[in-house]
């Protein structure tokens, strides 16, 4: 059976799974594939001869003239990809809408058509992406809630000593630039050891679990409060003197103190510990400013704790 080229060409441009159709230089379809025909549901018969925008006057009309006018000029290929324009056409696509995009996400291709060197149309290409738009929309989904959850303390959920370290870092750099003020507050609670062993380690969990809830519903959005260590919180507290500092301790030490969390039917008291340090000349790095912390949250303990304790 002998099957001219020509007619099998024909063939294939119908059947292939993406859009093709061919523009004049005047917006005038030229040709019009199945594909544009069934996701359109504008044949070639209506198409062809008439200008794309008579059947589709919501396209967007500048960027398009401007794409194709752009190949005659050029004579070279041009692309749009679903990641800088989600799609051309409004298509319906084939998947769950679970998926969360709306119509069909498209590539396309703006390939000239060329006779002696001159370009005498354009042919524009559609592929469907949909699937892999969904595939990468949920891979970054994905990544970033690891992110997330890179940044939370496990038990707690807010920051973590990972992450603390990294803000405070930041903003020790940024300090050291421009000067003005940053504070640091490292709290421990006080006898935790017998809140564990009177009422059992999962109450021990709990009480960690509402005391960091509750600090964090008192402190300002632009501090980082996170977990440093067992039952040890820090208070970063950018632009803000030793002296405020330290009346956000004396609040946050009243907040513990005041309420006793009430756990599986038993009333557990808790008290912390509060130490305060402050960037100030001569502190040559951040974990400088945490031993301080340290050393007056140390000082609290031994006068007796429920305080809280500057570093000078
Ligand atoms: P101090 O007033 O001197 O701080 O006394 P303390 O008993 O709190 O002493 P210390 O800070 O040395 O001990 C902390 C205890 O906290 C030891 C550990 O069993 C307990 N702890 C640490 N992490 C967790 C935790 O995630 N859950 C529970 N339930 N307990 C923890
Ligand atoms: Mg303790
Ligand atoms: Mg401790």
């Amino acid at each position: 059976m002998n099957v001219p080229v020509e007619s099998l060409s024909d063939l294939v441009v119908e059947r292939v799974g993406f859009g093709i159709f061919v523009l004049d230089r005047d917006m005038n379809v030229l040709m019009w594939n199945r594909f544009m025909q069934d996701h359109s549901g504008i044949t070639a018969e209506q198409a062809v001869g008439q200008s794309l925008y008579t059947y589709f006057p919501e396209l967007p009309r500048v960027w398009l003239s401007r794409k194709i006018e752009s190949v005659f000029q050029l004579g070279s290929f041009a692309f749009s990809s679903w990641e800088q324009r989600p799609y051309l056409f409004k298509f319906d696509h084939d998947r769950p809408i679970t998926g969360g995009v709306d119509f069909m996400q498209q590539d396309c291709t703006f390939m000239p058509l060329t006779r002696d060197r001159e370009v005498v149309a354009v042919c524009v290409t559609i592929s469907d992406v949909t699937h892999v738009s969904i595939v990468q929309r949920e891979r970054e989904e994905a990544v970033a809630k690891l992110q997330e959850y890179a940044d939370r303390d496990g038990l707690t959920g807010i920051a973590n000593r990972r992450y603390f370290e990294a803000r405070l870092r930041d903003e020790f750099t940024r300090w050291q630039r421009y000067g003005g003020d940053m504070s640091v507050l490292l709290f421990d609670l006080d006898h935790f050891k017998k809140i564990n062993d009177q009422f059992g380690h999962g109450v021990g969990d709990t009480v960690l679990r509402v005391m960091a809830q509750r600090v964090a519903g008192v402190v300002r959005a632009q501090d980082t409060f996170g977990r440093f260590g067992g039952e040890e919180f820090a208070l970063l507290l950018p632009c803000t003197p030793l002296e405020d500092a330290m009346r956000v301790a004396e609040k946050i030490r009243c907040t513990i103190a005041d309420t006793p969390v009430e756990v599986q039917g038993v009333s557990v008291p808790v008290t912390a510990s509060v130490g305060g340090a402050a960037a100030r000349t001569g502190v040559p790095a951040y974990d400088v400013l945490i031993n301080e912390a340290d050393a007056a949250l140390y000082s609290a303990k031994r006068q007796g704790r429920n305080r809280s304790i500057a570093f000078v």
